[in-house]
């Protein structure tokens, strides 16, 4: 080790763990490894980062994020970066139960999702898993609460097969929709036949799903598409965390 490369882990350790996070999840092969790796290569203008395995430090300049939209232009705190991490997590099915125990600690989630794939029940399953998990979270706040920020990522864009992301939001949200109707009349999940009303997703009734009805619930949802591939994520990605932090 360099004296150099000693120092940087000594001032990640110090202060990464006050960093608010960005949690990663999705599917396996939905690109969250790759994503991430493409956040943080280059030197763009917009983004810088630094890596470290599973975790990511990442900093994107004030001017993209929300609380800069009254400043003037010539606000010199314009030039600080704002600083987070980014949390890569596996989408195996039996180590997803894990991966949403990160949730209470993060201050958004990233879920990400192949634009390309034929059957997009699975990932509808996990996403229905973690707005639930979110959504109780939230039910325990009291006080104003800005709402917690859920990107889906629909990702892959480039390849021919890929749906665009208004379509892959329509197919989330009518999968959701059964995935909600299954648990409620529990049949789907070993292990989880309780029917416990607070599993129900959203408010507005046992009709059609849609991400709209999480807002009373304090969860804001986007749906961005994008591809990993000639740096696609970055200025949509940035931005968004931007607004989030
Ligand atoms: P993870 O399991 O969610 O971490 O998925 P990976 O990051 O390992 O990606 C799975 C596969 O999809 C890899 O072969 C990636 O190269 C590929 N991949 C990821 N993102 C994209 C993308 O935007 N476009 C294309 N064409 N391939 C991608």
């Amino acid at each position: 080790l360099t004296p150099i490369f000693l120092h940087f882990v000594v001032f990640r350790s110090r202060t990464a763990k006050h960093l608010p996070s960005f949690l990663l999840l999705g599917p396996n092969g939905a690109g969250k490894t790759a994503l991430m790796t493409s956040f943080a290569d280059g030197t763009p203008a917009e983004t810088r980062t630094s890596q470290a395995p599973h975790s990511l430090e990442a900093d994107i300049p004030a001017n993209l994020s929300s609380s800069s939209k009254y400043r003037s232009d010539a606000d010199p705190s314009l030039a600080v970066h704002k600083r987070f991490m980014l949390q890569d997590t596996p989408g195996h099915g039996k180590l997803r139960t894990a991966a949403l125990s990160h949730i209470p600690e993060s201050h958004g989630v990233v879920f990400v999702v192949d634009s390309s794939s034929p059957d997009l029940g699975d990932a509808a399953e996990y996403l229905h898993a973690v707005l639930v998990s979110i959504q109780k979270l939230q039910a325990k706040k009291t006080g104003i609460n800005a709402g917690y920020p859920v990107l889906v990522a629909c990702n892959k864009s480039d390849l021919f097969t890929a749906l665009p992301a208004e379509k892959i939001k329509e197919i989330l949200e009518a999968e959701i929709t059964k995935v909600r109707e299954a648990k409620s009349r529990g049949v789907v999940g070993v292990g989880q036949e309780d029917k416990d009303e607070d599993d129900w997703l959203g408010e507005g009734g046992s009709g059609a799903f849609t991400f709209d009805q999480l807002e009373d619930a304090g969860i804001v949802v986007d749906v961005k598409g994008g591809t990993v591939k000639e740096d696609g994520w970055r200025f949509k990605l940035g931005e968004w965390f931007g607004q989030s932090l």
